[in-house]
């Protein structure tokens, strides 16, 4: 089951060199030397600046103007080279950003393609996608940033702090004072930030959820009719308003530690100003020495800025970071490669099945025998767990306890695709692709050759006139107003997706209650003609209208997460229980 962790922060670094190197091995180590190449460069240009201006202070006294000259040149030389690093340095960690993000974008999407299919029917995974899109760009810097920020800024600090010791330990002493407010000013801002994002991203959800209903097409009508539009509005407003406060909230706490912590960064770079002029003044620093130093605590004080706010960054980024590690690392479906060659029968043993947060079991100690070729129809009233059954059944999701079996053979040690590519499937919430008629047909088996006769053949069998004003015999017809082709109407929609689901070549087909759009007595002809259709395959029809489904050849009642019934049509009215209560009531919907 998912639980909601967060990575800490060290692990975060951990996950992000780790990361950084498998994916881009060379990159990695290339960027390390630029970097490298880049620290030295900038170290070298102090000495030459000290040496420069060493040179040019002396020559009154030793007359060296020679010197003069190639001290300008070198520096000149220095400088150009410098430049060249620095563009070479951005230049490369554009493409790396654009490397990397491509394989991340890659690495998201093979991994939701291997997530266990349970975890999609949880809130939590939506949640945690949602965070790990934001994560991709801060995993993306911060990988960056922290080799850029290890290597290059780590270097040229230390080889700056080596050489002020050489010349007045003191500035050692100017340069923490100036560093470390500012470590601390990001290091808040880094977790206040963190914890916005963890109290709002529930907010911004729902507050995208209720605009959808404003503005979307598939809720236009519905809002309108419904006169909803305010409510939805009232409703966006309200969770927007969270979201906005929150963001305020901590904008305010990290300007005001901000400004403390500036103003102290700010006394140090004045104070050791100062002192530099009195040690220049005393005469215990050269001129040379003195602009070297000058110079270097100016790109100290900028270096230390980027650098600080590169690691605040990775600090403020690792969070987000994580969570996309933390959706990289949610526990996969188990790669296991045996196949089978078919279903044959289907077995249930002592199955119980329990979704993730809920504490009540929607199954509980099912067991159940299907024979090869059987029609049954699985009926119960609403939420008795006739849905998940059937996901259970078709390998979707794996039980919480018990055992599936495809002949002898336990489903979870069998190659996902194996299984799912022996049965067929139409849910109640089936797709309504924006494609051609054909296209929606040819879904289920996308890669075969395209056979228009079969194609039409199931739309005849499923009662859908393909020969109606508007399609008129043409396959190719695009099924969306907005791409220029024709709205259906919900039931055709209906009988379309049953006909994509018999087009699939299968050995088993599953109908999850596709037909609510179809009146019951027109449903009862769908179920009676599928029954035949799918002769010679085991079907399993999932209904709450119990007249459609009285010749299939075995009933299954589920009550509350169990069997109650089991039989055929005839016994079970014979039983006189909850399926008879049923029937009874229902019966007038079957007639005209
Ligand atoms: P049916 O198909 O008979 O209407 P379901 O199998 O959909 O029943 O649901 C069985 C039980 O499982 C119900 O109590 C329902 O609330 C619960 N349930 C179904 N889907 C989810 C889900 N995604 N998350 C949590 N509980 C669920």
């Amino acid at each position: 089951m998912m639980k909601h962790k967060t990575l800490p922060f060290y692990k975060v670094l951990f996950r992000t060199i780790k990361y950084g190197y498998s994916r881009l091995p060379l990159y990695f180590v290339l960027f390390i030397l630029v970097c490298f190449a880049l620290a030295s460069v900038n170290f070298i240009s102090i000495n030459v600046v000290q040496d420069l201006f060493d040179t040019i202070a002396n020559v009154f006294t030793t007359n060296e103007w020679g010197k003069v000259a190639s001290s300008i040149v070198f520096a000149g030389i220095v400088f150009v080279i410098y430049n060249i690093i620095v563009g070479l340095h951005d230049l490369f960690k554009w493409s790396y950003f654009m490397v990397f993000m491509s394989k991340i974008l890659k690495d998201m999407n093979a991994k939701a393609g291997r997530l266990s299919l349970i975890n999609f029917e949880s809130v939590e995974l939506y949640d945690k996608i949602n965070l790990a899109k934001g994560g991709v760009r801060y995993a993306l810097n911060s990988t960056i940033d922290l080799i850029n920020g290890t290597i290059y800024y780590s270097l040229f600090f230390i080889s700056i702090l080596i050489h002020f010791m050489s010349i007045q330990p003191i500035f050692v002493l100017i340069c923490v004072l100036c560093f470390v407010p500012q470590v601390i000013s990001q290091m808040v801002k880094g977790s206040k930030l963190y914890q916005m994002q963890e109290k709002v991203v529930t907010a911004q959800r729902e507050s995208e959820y209720f605009r959808s209903c404003l503005t979307e097409r598939d809720f236009y009508k519905e809002t309108k009719t419904l006169d909803a539009r305010d409510y939805f509005k009232k409703n966006y407003l309200s969770k927007l308003q969270i979201f906005n406060r929150e963001k305020w909230l901590t904008e305010l706490k990290i300007g005001s530690i901000d400004s403390v912590l500036t103003l102290i960064t700010l006394a140090g770079y004045i104070g050791s100003f100062v002192l530099l002029a009195y040690y220049l003044m005393n005469g215990q620093i050269s001129l040379g020495e003195f602009s070297g130093i000058f110079y270097a605590l100016n790109r100290l004080m900028d270096c230390t800025k980027e650098m600080v706010s590169i690691y605040g960054s990775i600090y403020q980024n690792a969070s987000l970071a994580g969570k996309l590690y933390d959706f990289l690392e949610l526990p996969e479906d188990a790669g296991v490669d045996k196949q089978i060659k078919a279903i044959n029968s289907i077995t249930l043993e002592n199955v119980s099945f329990g979704y993730p947060y809920k504490e009540k079991n929607a199954l509980e100690n099912i067991n159940l025998h299907i024979k090869p070729g059987e029609h049954i129809a699985l009926v119960g009233l609403n939420g008795s767990g006739k849905t998940t059954l059937i996901k259970l059944i078709l390998g979707l999701f794996t039980p919480t306890k018990g055992r599936v079996l495809y002949g002898e053979e336990d489903i979870n040690k069998i190659n996902k695709p194996n299984i799912f590519n022996k049965s067929s499937a139409v849910f109640q919430n089936f797709g309504k692709y924006k494609f051609t008629l054909k296209e929606n047909i040819m879904l289920s088996e996308i890669e075969k050759e395209e056979e228009d006769d079969r194609i039409k053949d199931k739309l005849e069998l499923v009662g859908f006139d393909y020969k109606r004003k508007g399609i008129d015999n043409n396959l190719d017809t695009m099924l969306s107003k907005e791409f220029n082709g024709i709205d259906l109407s919900g039931g055709e929609w209906q009988r379309l997706a049953i006909a994509r689901g018999l087009y699939k070549t299968s050995e088993l087909i599953v109908l999850d209650e596709p037909t609510a759009a179809i009146d019951p007595i027109e449903e009862a002809n769908v179920y009676r003609q599928f029954k035949n259709i799918s002769t010679g395959k085991t079907s399993i029809i999932v209904t709450h209208r119990l007249g459609s489904v009285k010749d299939a050849t075995r009933i299954i009642v589920l009550d509350q997460g169990k069997i109650i019934e089991d039989g055929t049509h005839e016994e079970l009215l014979e039983q006189n229980g909850l399926y008879a209560t049923m029937f009874h009531a229902q019966a007038g919907w079957y007639e005209r």
